[in-house]
């Protein structure tokens, strides 16, 4: 079943919280010269335009990222988000109109330098054909097929640094659990690997089946951030919140991003409201 198309929903409150996340994770992975393999499981097709059929639908950027970019010059003095805002207007195609949106395979490209490499796995062959028409540097593969198959035969990595984001659809319940498998098996290869999990948080509440076998098999440094939007009373099977994990964050990492989610929480609506922890400490 592969059903879920990210298009529809490129831009919403979840891809604010997922790439404002990544952003980070990058800008302080990159502090340092050694070279970093980033490996996306769950890539997507790389960039949205908000004009498209699927995206114009249900305008979700609406809620999301429009607002940030509406209020961009008041934000851009705040550090993380300035740098953010800054690279997203990079995308745009007409200057100070929002027309585009970025998906994660542009966000770990974009300050590729020479040293590092990217690999963006995609199952859906639609999708992949998408991401294979995106320009993207030398240094990216694109691959075909099942993502967490796919990290698990290419670790450990020659680099000396790794960072893995897994970011899938969930729309099998069985996904939970194969993703914290599968971390649990990536982190066992490669110990000082960065691990972004991305997770929805939806009323049957599926995500705690990831989150604890994550604690039960003992894994350290595990620090969980969420981005809580009650749902309306008509919708109250969607979505309901947004949550990222980041196994081993860099140094410094919690500090900057609790400023600018600070920031930008209450610009995402009235109700909706950041949370955040260690879920597993060292
Ligand atoms: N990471 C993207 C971003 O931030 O822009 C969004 C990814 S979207 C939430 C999930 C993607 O996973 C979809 O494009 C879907 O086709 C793809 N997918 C579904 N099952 C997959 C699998 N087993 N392996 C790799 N990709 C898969």
């Amino acid at each position: 079943m592969l059903s879920y198309q990210h298009a529809y929903h490129a831009g919403n409150f979840a891809d604010v919280h997922k790439h404002l996340t990544l952003f980070a994770v990058i800008d302080h992975l990159l502090r340092k010269a050694s070279p970093i393999t980033y490996i996306d499981t769950h890539a997507g097709r790389g960039l949205y335009p908000l004009a498209a059929e699927e995206t114009a639908k249900l305008q979700e950027y609406r809620d999301g990222i429009a607002r940030l970019w509406q209020a961009r010059d008041r934000l851009g003095e705040i550090p993380l988000l300035g740098e953010w805002l800054a690279a997203l207007g990079r995308v745009q195609k007409q200057g100070n109109r929002l027309d585009h949106y970025p998906g994660s395979p542009w966000w770990l490209s974009h300050r590729l330098r020479q040293q590092d490499s990217l690999k963006l796995i995609e199952l859906h062959p639609a999708e992949h054909s998408h991401l294979l028409q995106q320009i993207l540097p030398r240094n990216v593969q694109r691959l075909h097929g099942d993502g967490l198959k796919e990290l698990d035969r290419r670790l450990p990595v020659k680099t000396p640094r790794l960072c893995v984001l897994v970011d899938p659809s969930y729309e099998r319940k069985a996904e939970y659990d194969e993703v914290a498998r599968a971390a649990i098996k990536a982190m066992a290869k490669v110990r000082h690997a960065v691990l972004l999990i991305w997770y929805p948080l939806l009323p049957a509440g599926r995500h705690r089946e990831l989150l604890d076998a994550l604690r039960a098999d003992g894994l350290r440094k595990v620090w969980r951030s969420e981005l809580i939007r009650p749902a309306p009373a008509s919708q109250q099977q969607g979505m309901q919140g947004s949550g990222m994990l980041v196994v081993n964050p860099p140094w410094g990492l919690e500090e900057h991003l609790v400023t600018a989610m600070g920031a930008i929480t209450p610009l995402l609506g009235e109700a909706v409201r950041f949370q955040h922890d260690w879920w597993i400490g060292e």
